[in-house]
């Protein structure tokens, strides 16, 4: 599906473009009959009474209402829907970087007929440049006929606003003096949009009844571990084998036992998903302190730390998350599936033997 590439510490990874990989939800979705709505603007959500009752209902601008059993808030770092779960606003606080970025293809590359710029874009793995509040991440994309940039930088927009158009000079200007093949690849960039990096230590919850947040609605992060939107498709993987497994495992006709099954089993999804994707957020702001050191002492140190790691086969800890085997396992390697099945089961058990808590009410 995506590019298989080695890290530079001889693990492999997966990286796709985001439009491809869109197309790959977008085909699955429809494959599973999914009805997709486009220009269906959420505005709101009330609790069914009478019929209804029991379940939710889905306001949208210029669209018929949609009544549910279950609602999900997939509406990403500005989520509506984080607010009427929560009960109060919560928006997300500044980190302290913002983001230009880009894609561009191996033509313009190619072009500079520059031979550091054409060893870099045959490396098969991502090339970051490191210095004080700064730094720069290089990748192939679409086997190598694209390659995707992204410079992140010192925060200087005015609090609140979400993004801005800067210009190439300033943009380039960051950077001047560190690597002259990352000033020629920085010339391909043809916008110079300022985006602002934000994220939530945690939220206290993520879900309400029969309501879920998911993805950036819950947990949006800085950028540094490339796990994002690795998370929220987690999540969704995650919700949907626990509701289907509550599906086959006979989900309850009466309006209230089935709310207070679909409540349970969201609750397991928010214990599930919660405790790893504040690992991930956390991890990325020690990264984001790994990587901006100011000359001194402990970057000397993180140089030297970076200077001694193998090339491959690094089984050992480091104080870089993408150098440290034992994190990245349990970040990567975690089989999440196969840790909901093990949950959902020992949940359905507890509730079969009548241990938890039915004091649930409509
Ligand atoms: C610079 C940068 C680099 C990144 N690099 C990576 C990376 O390498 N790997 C990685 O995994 N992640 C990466 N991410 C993170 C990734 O982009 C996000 O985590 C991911 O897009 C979150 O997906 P989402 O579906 O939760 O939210 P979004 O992608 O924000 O999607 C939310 C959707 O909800 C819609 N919406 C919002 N409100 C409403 C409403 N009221 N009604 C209807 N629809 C609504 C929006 O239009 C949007 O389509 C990066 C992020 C940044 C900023």
């Amino acid at each position: 599906m995506g590019d298989r590439m080695e890290t530079e510490y001889g693990a492999e990874w997966l990286a796709i473009h985001r439009g491809d990989y869109q197309n790959v939800l977008l085909d699955a979705s429809r494959r599973n009959g999914a009805r997709i709505l486009l220009d269906a603007d959420v505005t709101g959500i009330e609790e069914g009474t009478g019929e209804a009752l029991g379940k939710q209902i889905v306001l949208m601008k210029n669209k018929d209402p949609i009544t549910a059993d279950v609602v999900v808030g997939a509406d990403g770092l500005w989520s509506g829907l984080r607010e009427y779960v929560l009960g109060y606003p919560k928006p997300p606080l500044e980190t302290g970087d913002l983001a230009y970025r880009g894609t561009f293809t191996r033509e313009q590359l190619k072009a500079f007929k520059n031979e550091r710029v054409n060893e870099i874009m045959e490396a098969a793995n991502v090339q970051v440049w490191l210095g004080s509040n700064r730094h720069a991440v290089f990748y192939p994309l679409r086997d190598k006929t694209e390659y995707n940039l992204v410079l992140l930088v010192a925060d200087d927009l005015p609090p609140g606003m979400r993004t801005a158009q800067g210009n190439l000079e300033e943009m380039a200007a960051n950077f001047e003096g560190w690597d002259p093949s990352l000033d020629l690849i920085i010339s391909c960039l043809k916008s110079a949009l300022k985006w602002k990096l934000l994220h939530f230590q945690e939220l206290d919850k993520w879900t309400k009844g029969t309501v879920a947040l998911l993805g950036d609605a819950s947990h949006p992060t800085l950028p540094y571990q490339g796990q994002g939107a690795a998370m929220a498709v987690e999540d969704g993987a995650i919700l949907g084998l626990l509701l289907s497994k509550l599906q086959t495992s006979g989900i309850s006709s009466d309006s209230k036992e089935r709310y207070a099954q679909l409540t349970d089993v969201l609750r397991l999804y928010e214990d599930l998903r919660k405790k790893r994707t504040e690992v991930n957020v956390a991890g990325a702001v020690d990264t984001r302190h790994y990587y901006h050191l100011s000359d001194g002492e402990e970057q000397v140190q993180r140089d030297q730390e970076l200077a001694e790691l193998p090339a491959s086969n690094w089984e050992g800890p480091c104080n870089f998350n993408w150098g440290d085997a034992p994190y990245q396992k349990s970040l990567l390697g975690f089989d999440s599936l196969a840790d909901a099945e093990r949950n959902f089961d020992a949940w359905i058990r507890r509730r079969r033997e009548g241990g938890l808590q039915k004091d649930i009410r409509l």
